[in-house]
């Protein structure tokens, strides 16, 4: 079956898809992106993905290549061609192909592309004790705008390389003072010793995962005790659980930091617990919320 990628208003074959090598992402990462699930031929969380993207774009006064309707209409036109159930869309919009020049170039049309790509099996609910993933501390070395969904991800791509030659699933990168700031694309979470979910305030030092806020409310929701606050490794360390979100992984528990381990060294019964209750939102209406307008 041919794979179809969205070029700037063309669905074409993957293999064939290209921008041009003045684009201003290709130049200076000028361009954002976001990263939705599809489960179950679902898009979950999208209103909050597009409302983070509409956020981005004006950050970088970036102008939006079309309507947040007609994104919609092309994110499942994609899906729809690719025959994807399992998986995720990758959308990127950049300030489009211009001369080499820092300053913005003006009536330069933004470059839109998406990509999709499958992932056998929806993420299943429940987990096995052996689910548990490791991960090191890195300093993070990153600029200060790092609640802008960019495309500039090297500090990020170093990080999880770093991981990945430590046998490692994610690195937590660590401010000046010694506080996890989140994972290289992920966000970081502990439970403490008294119950009490922790995670960093969404602030410039973070991105403000979508997949974070949805937690954030079924926490509140279940009546699950949170503090949004910055917490030491020392603190994850100590902590009797910790766990990751993303919109590729969900929930994720985590069983190592730095070679040691969390809790138990399994993964926790509060992860867990907001692991399937992600996942039953996920299957729910309510993570597709139409998008107009
Ligand atoms: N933090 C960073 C740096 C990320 O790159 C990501 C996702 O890619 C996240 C957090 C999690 O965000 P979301 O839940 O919206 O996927």
């Amino acid at each position: 079956m041919p794979r179809y990628a969205y070029v700037n208003g063309r669905y074409v074959p993957h293999g064939d898809a290209a921008v041009h090598i003045e684009d201003r992402g290709f130049q200076f990462a000028d361009g954002v992106y976001e990263v939705v699930s599809i489960h179950q031929g679902r898009l979950v969380d999208e209103a909050g993905h597009l409302d983070r993207l509409q956020r981005s774009l004006g950050e970088l006064r970036l102008d939006a290549p079309m309507s947040r309707r007609a994104l919609s209409l092309v994110m499942r036109e994609l899906i729809r061609r690719n025959r994807v159930r399992n998986g995720l869309i990758y959308l990127q919009i950049t300030r489009g192909v211009a001369p080499r020049d820092f300053k913005f170039p003006k009536d330069t049309a933004p470059t839109l592309v998406m990509t999709t790509r499958r992932i056998a099996g929806a993420a299943s609910a429940t987990l096995s004790d052996d689910d548990g993933v490791s991960v090191i501390t890195i300093p993070d070395i990153r600029w200060k705008r790092r609640d802008i969904k960019t495309v500039a991800l090297l500090p990020q791509a170093l990080g999880k390389q770093k991981a990945a030659d430590a046998g490692a699933f994610e690195a937590w990168q660590v401010d000046d003072d010694g506080y996890v700031t989140e994972g290289c694309s992920s966000n970081a979470w502990i439970v403490t010793k008294e119950g009490v979910l922790v995670t960093r305030p969404a602030t410039n030092d973070i991105l403000n995962g979508i997949t974070r806020q949805s937690i954030l409310a079924i926490a509140e929701r279940e009546g699950y005790g949170f503090e949004e606050r910055p917490f030491t490794v020392a603190e994850a360390l100590d902590a009797r659980e910790a766990f990751l979100t993303s919109a590729t992984t969900y929930v994720k528990p985590i069983t190592r930091v730095d070679g040691k381990s969390i809790g138990n060294g399994h993964p926790g019964s509060l992860s867990s617990s907001l692991r399937g209750h992600y996942v039953t939102f996920a299957e729910s209406d309510r993570a597709e919320r139409y998008v107009a307008g």
